[in-house]
């Protein structure tokens, strides 16, 4: 692990690295996160849907899983989180029961869903609205190199969707 990343642009980065490096052993879907706190990476990850076979482990909660499983803890207070794609429901309350307090993300769920995955369409805000989450929320971080990402992954003849 790279304790060495400082920014918050060097984290997304290594959170979009992970995805890159995942869909090109067909892994999952297009999609990394990376859990920070002081400073620190505690833990990232990508989507391990397709390898795993499980529709749960997506990036963010593979990420809280590695970092928790790290600190021996269950709550991850005052870490924050950086997810190439907005995160889903799923993985919002995910992070939320963890306790992380921000959210930074690039690309949206609108912006996925046109590439075919199976999404719901609740973006973090109405989330956070309905579900009376103090977590903050980033958006639209690195937004291009996360399309970019996408885009990669657009081109390669193993993607799927789900
Ligand atoms: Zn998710």
């Amino acid at each position: 692990m790279n304790t060495l990343l400082h920014t918050p642009e060097e984290f997304m980065r290594a959170a979009i690295a992970a995805a890159r490096n995942s869909v090109t052993r067909a892994a999952g879907g297009p999609f990394g996160a990376c859990i920070v706190r002081d400073g620190q990476i505690l833990s990232v990850s990508s989507n391990h849907v397709l390898a795993n076979h499980d529709p749960t482990a997506h990036a963010e909660v593979m990420a809280i899983r590695r970092a928790c499983d790290k600190l021996r803890y269950h709550l991850l207070e005052g870490a924050e989180i950086y997810s190439t794609t907005e995160p889903c429901p799923m993985c919002f309350a995910s992070i939320h029961w963890a306790r992380c307090k921000r959210i930074y993300y690039g690309t949206s769920i609108a912006d996925v869903d046109a590439l075919g995955f199976n999404e719901m369409s609740l973006s973090n805000f109405q989330m956070r609205e309905l579900g009376g989450s103090p977590v903050e929320i980033v958006p639209d971080f690195l937004r291009d190199e996360c399309l970019e990402l996408l885009n990669f992954w657009s081109g390669l003849e193993s993607r799927r969707t789900y």
